[in-house]
């Protein structure tokens, strides 16, 4: 469903992507994960188009998302870390607004609309302003026009952030449910929780560079630690030592 290949992003002189190769089949949940300045967020706006890559390729469902765009983009569906919502429209015409970017049939809008207000509580908030959302709110409704055209790939920057508890839960079953569907998740995340429960398969990028791959067996395996969960495991892996460093010294201090 997505296929990355060798590709690199520089930003004048540094190399922020270098040279990656990902594959990610129909039906599955990737988990991308990486320490702050790994690359990640310049990878998904790579696979959304809204950057250009320095050199290499990207396709989603076969289309090439630089010289198909629209195509690509027709069964893509993204949800940014910093989303943009124009907040002088309610939730409900914010959604029709998107249905419309999409083509979507008329007759199926009002109803696809419908339900996802249902699904994430916001029936009574769709008739008011956005700009009376809360944080979590916004966020719900990013995420329901993001999923509003069936999309076949949904890219998500930071699933979780700003949602309360039932949110959080709300998402992960919404997930799970597009996935037995066939659709595809590809979703950067540093809630290693999250991603342990979730993903079928995680790929770790530290300095632009993919580090590990695989399900958590393997890299556990990959890591030669048999039991580890994977916030030990991620910690290994990107040779992140240091907060263990700080605890170390942090007791050797108070003691
Ligand atoms: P985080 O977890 O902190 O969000 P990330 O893995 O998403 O990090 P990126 O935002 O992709 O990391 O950044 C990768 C590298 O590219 C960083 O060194 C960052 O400073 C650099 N970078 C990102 N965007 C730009 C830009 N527009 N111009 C120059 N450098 C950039």
């Amino acid at each position: 469903m997505l296929h990355i290949h060798n590709v690199i992003k520089s930003y004048q002189d540094l190399e922020a992507v270098k040279g990656i190769n990902l594959e990610v089949p129909k039906g599955e949940i990737f988990g991308f994960l990486g320490p702050n300045g790994a690359g990640k967020t310049t990878t998904i706006k790579m696979i959304v188009g809204l950057l250009k890559p320095t050199s290499g390729t990207i396709s989603i469902g076969g289309f090439d998302i630089g010289r198909q765009a629209i195509e690509a983009k027709s069964i893509l569906g993204y949800i940014p870390d910093r989303p943009f919502i124009y907040e002088k429209l309610t939730g409900r015409e914010y959604l029709g607004f998107i249905a419309d970017l999409y083509n979507m049939n008329a007759a199926d809008i009002a109803e696809r609309i419908q339900k996802y207000l249902d699904f994430f509580d916001l029936t009574e908030a769709g008739d008011k302003l956005v700009e009376g959302y809360s944080h979590g709110m916004k966020q719900k409704l990013i995420i329901s026009g993001a999923l509003l055209h069936d999309p076949q790939l949904v890219v998500v920057d930071e699933p979780m952030v700003g949602l309360d508890p039932k949110g959080a839960r709300q998402v992960k079953q919404l997930f799970r449910d597009l996935c037995q569907k066939g659709t595809t998740i590809f979703m950067s995340t540093h809630s290693l929780g999250i991603a342990e429960a979730m993903c079928d398969r995680i790929g770790i990028i530290q300095k632009g560079e993919v580090i590990a791959l695989g399900t958590l067996k393997e890299l556990r395996k990959q890591a030669d630690r048999d039991h580890e969960n994977l916030e030990d495991l991620f910690m290994e892996l990107t040779g992140d030592t240091h907060l263990e460093q700080l605890s170390g010294m942090m007791a050797a201090a108070s003691s």
